[in-house]
């Protein structure tokens, strides 16, 4: 499997050499069009400049567009996705995610708007954790408890990228190297992920990293989707399955009590589909709870469907890992100003967060979120967009 990967690397390197070889020579930075060949009319993949930080590191923006008309934007601070643009019935393209308008925006205020979360999505209760006998004490950025990664998470540094292409779908590889005792972590930490604009209206989200240290990792991506369009109305009446007989209950914090809890009866009960609104008033602060998917460990499966009638846009979400955060907005309360002057009142968006469970360092019955010397972590998320 190694091996088969590696391989696979070694095309994308090829293909992202030509794809950069023949932007170079276009000659204007500002318009480079990493753009299609022959064969792949309609795919095509552009890189822009998107500011800069105030130390004056420069932000770029990827354009991945399919050829049905799909078209997602990435940029290289947090890795974030800042638009996804998918047709509904009617066949008009929408924007489905939360975002800011700039860069600068984002650094202002986030909560996480797109951006791949790292080193540990979710929460580690208190931020300790012990490994292998030494005691670690991360930064206490949520309350008592530790959050995404802590003060400066994988959202708020800036990736390395490159274009990628592979049997027409199109791809931009985010690297970022997390230096030992970064944010309070053990070990030199690299990351890989890639976002994958298929010809099958997926969106891929793929992620590997090695570390020199064991550590723990958790990594997901935290996109705030609203299939009705960006801005629109509240995800209260989108349908939503997920494809979990068991969730995980916490305390006031949000932290697991270690219990894995049926679902059979209560609000958290989305065996069958159901709007996210019918019973969330039973469900105190709304839904932020992570759920235990029904599946073969490691294995690739069927985690979660949402459809929106209005629009008829539906998103299917498939994934290796074993949990899902379902989390629907509670705390958006339009404050943070959205793009294009839109406002997000609370419940705006939802997000379907695929990971290990909130606080496996220290809960010895979830699966282990330990990454060791010699290993390599190897993560896929699959979003599929449909229409009905
Ligand atoms: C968490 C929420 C948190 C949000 C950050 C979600 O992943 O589950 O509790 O408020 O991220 O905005």
């Amino acid at each position: 499997m190694h091996l088969g990967f590696a391989g696979k690397i070694n095309i994308y390197y090829l293909a992202a050499f030509m794809v950069l070889s023949a932007a170079c020579s276009s000659g204007d930075p500002d318009k480079e069009n990493l753009n299609t060949t022959k064969g792949q009319a309609d795919m095509s993949i552009g890189k822009k400049p998107f500011g800069t930080l105030s130390d004056g590191t420069a932000v770029e923006i990827y354009t991945l567009t399919n050829s049905n008309g799909l078209e997602a934007r990435i940029m290289t601070y947090g890795a974030i996705l800042v638009s996804l643009k998918v047709p509904g019935r009617d066949g008009v393209l929408g924007d489905i995610v939360l975002g800011r308008d700039s860069v600068a925006d984002y650094i202002e205020a986030s909560p996480y708007f797109g951006s791949i979360v790292g080193r540990y999505g979710n929460r580690i209760a208190r931020g300790r954790f012990k490994l292998d006998g030494e005691a670690y004490t991360l930064a206490a950025n949520d309350g008592e408890n530790h959050l995404h990664g802590g003060i400066k998470g994988f959202d708020k540094v800036v990736w390395q990228a490159e274009a990628l292409r592979h049997n027409g779908d199109a791809a931009v590889r985010f690297t970022y190297l997390s230096r030992d005792g970064e944010e309070g972590y053990p070990g030199n930490l690299s990351v890989t992920v890639t976002y994958t604009l298929t010809t099958e209206n997926e969106l891929k989200i793929s992620y590997e990293a090695e570390t020199d240290k064991a550590t723990p990792v958790n990594l997901t991506h935290h996109s705030y989707f609203n299939l009705a369009g960006q801005g629109s109305k509240d995800i209260l009446g989108h349908e939503l399955f997920l494809n979990a007989d068991f969730f995980t209950p916490v305390d006031a914090g949000l932290i697991p009590t270690g219990e894995l809890k049926s679902v059979t009866g209560t609000p958290w009960d989305f065996t069958s589909p159901h709007t996210i609104g019918r019973e969330i008033a039973r469900v105190d602060g709304g839904y932020d709870h992570n759920f235990v998917l029904n599946k073969e460990a490691g294995k690739l499966s069927h985690a979660a469907a949402v459809y929106e009638p209005d629009s008829g846009r539906a998103m299917d979400i498939y994934t290796t890992e074993p949990g899902i955060q379902f989390y629907s907005g509670n705390f958006l309360d339009g404050t943070i100003p959205g793009k294009q002057g839109k406002i997000y009142h609370q419940h705006f968006g939802f997000c379907l967060e695929t990971q290990h469970f909130p606080d496996s360092p220290n809960q010895p019955n979830f699966p282990p979120t330990i990454l060791r010397p010699g290993d390599k972590l190897s993560s896929l998320t699959v979003h599929k967009f449909s229409v009905r």
